[in-house]
């Protein structure tokens, strides 16, 4: 059986000096506001892993008030998706990943980007790739940063 997800996660940028992109941390004169580490692939990714099992969303799971996940690393988060997805019988076939920012460009972290996913994925199939909005919206005014997610989960049952 095979299933598809897709999540979609924006964050405002706030006081700080870097962001974290798929679990790596990238200087910046900005960071994040955000509960967590703010890591707007990892928390996209979360909402697409537990969309295609049927798991509703990252909010049921990981609430926003509660102070276990304050600060936590998002790479938490998605390895705690795994699991629940795992005691379905899933694992994820692929996983393609867009950024949606005008700062920080990827550029050279985009290979550790995705040797970083795919590791928390247990999974080599991993893309990563990032656009600007042209200028456009609250994104292209450099408000914050946006994500989308999609990844193929499959089951032997
Ligand atoms: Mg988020």
């Amino acid at each position: 059986m095979m299933r598809i997800g897709m999540g979609y996660d924006v964050h405002a940028f706030g006081a700080g000096d870097h962001v974290m992109l798929g679990s790596i941390r990238i200087a910046h004169p900005r960071g994040v506001i955000a509960h967590s580490d703010g890591d707007v692939l990892l928390h996209a990714l979360c909402d697409a892993l537990l969309g295609a099992a049927g798991l509703g969303d990252i909010g049921q799971h990981f609430r926003n008030d509660d102070p276990r996940y304050r600060g936590i690393a998002s790479s938490q988060l998605v390895a705690e998706c795994m699991t629940r997805i795992g005691a379905l019988g899933f694992r994820v076939v692929n996983a393609d990943l867009t950024l949606l920012a005008e700062q920080p460009r990827l550029g050279g972290v985009r290979t550790q980007i995705c040797a970083a996913v795919a590791a928390l994925l247990g999974c080599e199939a991993v893309n990563v790739k990032a656009t600007t909005t042209e200028g456009l919206g609250a994104i292209g005014r450099g408000d914050g940063l946006a994500a989308y997610a999609v990844v193929l989960l499959e089951s032997s049952t």
